[in-house]
């Protein structure tokens, strides 16, 4: 008998491959954000999935979630990373620490696609390094006055609310960040219009925010006051969990066109699959996606058991994306002139693979918090500390 999760994950595939994929190539090539899909994807259930029904969502756990992530990626990773910057980096945080009157406002519409969120942190002065974030959040009685502009949002232009990360104790680095829900229409606060021309992830909406003396009521934040990087420390792991989904999606389509390719073109007299050295590049792309699997799951178990999963999910994330940025380069070498072409998807892959590095911390970020941790680990075994 199969179990709901697999009946889910098969409409899941006929939903990918009859409402994502047919827009995913277009919408690149024309650098739009295509919203209907985005709404689509709600009403499907993927970003309720991991929410309990009392908020409209499903209960079905976070893995089958970063399962459905995972999916989407493998047709339009653009899509997928929107729906990642709305459903974990802006609504997890809004689920774990707002008011009860926040969430039953904001979240069944963000659970539905109705509406469509976006989270906030960068600035054009504070990328990797959160405690140098300048916006803030002053106490003005029943208002927070929010002042300071975010760039490389995602979900910028379209986003009905935002999750923003500002100071409210501007001399205690990260322990002086807290987070608010801005909702559009709030005085003071702005998209400016602005996207960002990328090299990737061109259906994704990215843009600038701005805040000038904008008006945020108290019951609107997120968490305590100061206690925005607690929060953080949930959040950004789950997002690279769902980063490397994003990853892994990207280079099991490669990985699979290269199958294709390996069997039917023939050079020298045989299927290219029969050389050698194109046979290494495919069993290479296959081992490597099969360990990036089990380390997506293993973070993904942490997770559902609400374990510490800060090592394990900077692991998947980096292990993933410097995989996805390999396998999708070998799928176009794999497949000669016709990878280097626009008729076929391998490009973009390669193009949106390179940003799975970067967003939600770099490499060298995910390296440096692997190699604490591993400190802490190391320091907390000698007897008398
Ligand atoms: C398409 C896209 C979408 C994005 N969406 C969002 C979003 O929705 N919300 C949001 O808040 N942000 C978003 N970002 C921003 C993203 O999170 C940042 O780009 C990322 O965290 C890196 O910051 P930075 O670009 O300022 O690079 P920097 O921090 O300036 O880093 C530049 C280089 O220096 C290295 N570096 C920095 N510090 C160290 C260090 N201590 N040790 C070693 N090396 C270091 C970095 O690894 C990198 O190689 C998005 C970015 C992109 C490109």
């Amino acid at each position: 008998m199969r179990s709901p999760d697999t009946d889910l994950l098969m409409s899941a595939q006929t939903f990918v491959r009859q409402v994502v994929a047919p827009v995913a190539a277009a919408a690149d090539e024309r650098e739009e954000f295509p919203v209907d899909v985005f709404r689509a994807a709600g009403r499907f259930g993927v970003f309720g999935a991991g929410f309990p029904s009392e908020y409209g969502g499903l209960a079905l756990g976070w893995a089958v979630y970063t399962g459905l992530i995972r999916e989407i990626a493998q047709a339009c990773a653009s899509t997928a990373m929107s729906a990642v910057a709305h459903a974990t980096l802006a609504m997890l945080p809004i689920f774990l620490g707002g008011s009860e009157r926040l969430k039953q406002r904001l979240l069944p519409a963000l659970i539905g696609g109705e509406a469509i969120a976006a989270f906030a942190m960068t600035e054009a002065g504070s990328g990797s390094d959160i405690a140098a974030i300048a916006t803030t959040a002053t106490d003005a009685g029943e208002h927070f006055l929010l002042n300071g502009s975010k760039v490389f949002i995602t979900n910028a232009n379209v986003a009905d609310v935002a999750v923003v990360v500002a100071k409210t104790a501007p001399a205690a680095g990260i322990l002086g960040l807290s987070l608010l829900a801005v909702e559009r229409g709030t005085p003071g606060f702005q998209a400016t219009g602005r996207r960002e021309r990328k090299l990737g992830m061109r259906a994704s909406d990215t843009g600038e925010l701005v805040f000038t003396d904008a008006l945020v009521p108290k019951d609107n934040l997120i968490g305590r006051r100061n206690g925005g990087f607690a929060i953080l420390q949930r959040t950004l792991p789950a997002a690279r969990l769902d980063m490397a989904a994003i990853a892994i999606g990207i280079s099991e389509r490669a990985r699979d066109l290269c199958v294709d390719h390996a069997v039917g073109r023939r050079q020298f007299g045989k299927p290219i699959g029969r050389f050698q050295l194109v046979q290494q590049m495919l069993a290479d792309m296959e081992t490597s996606i099969d360990a990036a699997s089990l380390l997506l799951a293993r973070g993904l178990e942490l997770r559902e058991r609400g374990l510490p999963l800060a090592k394990a999910a900077s692991e998947a994330k980096l292990f993933a994306s410097e995989m996805a940025v390999e396998i999708t380069r070998n799928a176009i070498q794999v497949h000669g002139a016709s990878g280097y072409s626009r008729d076929l998807p391998l490009e973009r892959l390669y193009r949106d693979a390179k940003l799975t590095e970067i967003g939600d911390g770099t490499s060298e970020i995910q390296r440096l918090i692997i190699a604490d941790e591993m400190i802490k680990e190391r320091l907390a075994r000698i007897p008398g500390r």
